[in-house]
């Protein structure tokens, strides 16, 4: 039986459908790109905006545009939205509490249909572990309940992995695998509720000699004492995502996000410090309810100063059942301008921070090749297209930076 896997959102959305795919896999279920060729079509879905909402919406109707007779499972944060929605016809619906129902659910299909062939693994699980970076996710929900954030209803408290199995994890990977992420709902708490903490598991992971990052995190975990020991690790890649979503520290009271901007600041100020070369990129909300102009400007100016490598730009969409859905309402229009502000700063600060390392030379993950070269990530998480005469690995190699191309670097290997 063939299963199509359609994953939106976040990393650890990512890693829970290759966990999916995995176990599928495992129990003799075909992995197919096709949707009209699909048995069923598994939605892992997210709730984070409404627009994500929608695009979940979108993909039911395509897939059954696509192809009518394929059973249509929604799982991940969305789920309960889409539950909601009667309009969306015939959907199986799995919210947190029900998710480890799909198995049982997709064999039961599969019994029913006798007079087809079962499929063998194919495919694309090859193409999977021909990848030579993975996401883990070591931690999942989040006590934070910021004002316009459904995800803390939708995956519920938070929840780390205990070290040991994700050190097990990690160790059972092929060694094609030369860069893991660790990542997680509310990455900077991972451990608080088993007694460990992230700094404690960076440290175990980085002795498995295996190449790792963190994805987002919030600005609290950034102190003198956690940078330290992130400096004494071999294995660390130096990018840090700090999550800033907005500049105005009354936007940011409101929004239930306990730093001010100026804190904020300040911890950028000691990776810097920590870290000669780290990058920092961020997330920013833009036309939160009840951001003024001036709360905007404030934005703008905290982007200026920190100059982040790459700013992830989300306008506000009012999430049902949050605090924030409360607050009136600013227009589309208002809220577009202010987008099209932020990307020109982001961009031109990106621009800026990517033509300063022409000339230099950056360790890059080569991890696919098309018609302009190889594409890589160097340690600072730039993406790079590299030019070599001589065929590459997917693997690590120094790049000579030569240029610039659209928020991408162009790098040369010689003599590899
Ligand atoms: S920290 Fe805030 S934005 Fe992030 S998942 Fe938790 S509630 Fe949502």
């Amino acid at each position: 039986m063939k299963i199509k896997i359609i994953t939106l959102g976040c990393k650890v959305n990512q890693y829970e459908s290759e966990k999916i795919k995995e176990n599928l896999i495992k129990n003799n279920f075909e992995i197919t790109n096709d949707t009209s060729a699909a048995d069923a079509v598994l939605i892992n879905s997210c709730a984070v905006t409404n627009m994500a909402i929608k695009k979940v919406r979108y993909d039911i109707s395509l897939s059954r545009r696509k192809n009518a007779g394929a059973k249509i499972f929604v799982l991940g944060c969305g789920a309960d939205e889409i539950s909601k929605n009667s309009s969306l016809g015939q959907v199986v619906v799995l919210n947190k509490e029900n998710a480890d129902k799909l198995l049982n659910l997709l064999t039961e299909m599969r019994l029913n249909a006798q007079n087809r062939a079962v499929a063998t693994p194919q495919g694309k699980f090859e193409q999977n572990h021909t990848r030579n970076r993975y996401f883990i996710k070591v931690q999942d929900g989040c006590n934070n309940f910021c004002s316009y954030c459904i995800v803390p209803f939708a995956r519920g408290r938070e929840k780390s992995v205990p070290i040991a199995d994700v050190l097990t994890e990690i160790s059972a990977l092929p060694e094609t695998i030369k860069e893991v992420v660790l990542t997680g709902i509310n990455l900077s708490n991972y451990g608080l509720d088993i007694g460990s903490s992230l700094a404690e598991l960076c440290a175990e992971v980085d002795k498995l000699g295996r190449k790792f990052r963190l994805s987002s995190l919030e600005q609290h975990i950034i102190t003198p004492k956690f940078l330290s020991e992130l400096t004494r690790l071999k294995n660390f890649q130096p990018s840090f995502h700090l999550c800033l979503q907005s500049g105005s520290d009354k936007t940011l009271r409101e929004m239930n996000r306990h730093y001010t901007a100026a804190e904020f600041i300040a911890k950028t100020k000691l990776i810097r410090e920590a870290f000669k070369n780290a990058t920092i990129s961020t997330d920013i909300i833009v036309g939160f309810p009840t951001e003024t102009d001036a709360d905007f400007r404030e934005t703008l100016a905290v982007a200026e100063k920190v100059k982040f490598a790459h700013i992830h730009i989300f306008p506000y969409s009012v999430r049902s059942g949050t605090v924030a859905e409360k607050f009136k309402q600013l227009t589309p229009s208002v809220i577009t301008a202010r987008v099209r502000e932020l990307t020109e700063i982001a961009n031109k600060i990106e621009t800026e921070i990517l033509s300063a390392h022409v000339g230099k030379t950056l360790t890059c993950l080569i991890e696919n090749k098309n018609q302009s070269g190889y594409i890589g990530t160097s340690a600072e998480n730039f993406d790079v297209i590299i030019k070599s005469e001589t065929p590459l690995e997917l693997d690590f190699y120094a790049a000579k930076i030569i240029g610039v191309s659209w928020k991408k670097l162009i790098g040369e290997v010689k003599n590899a």
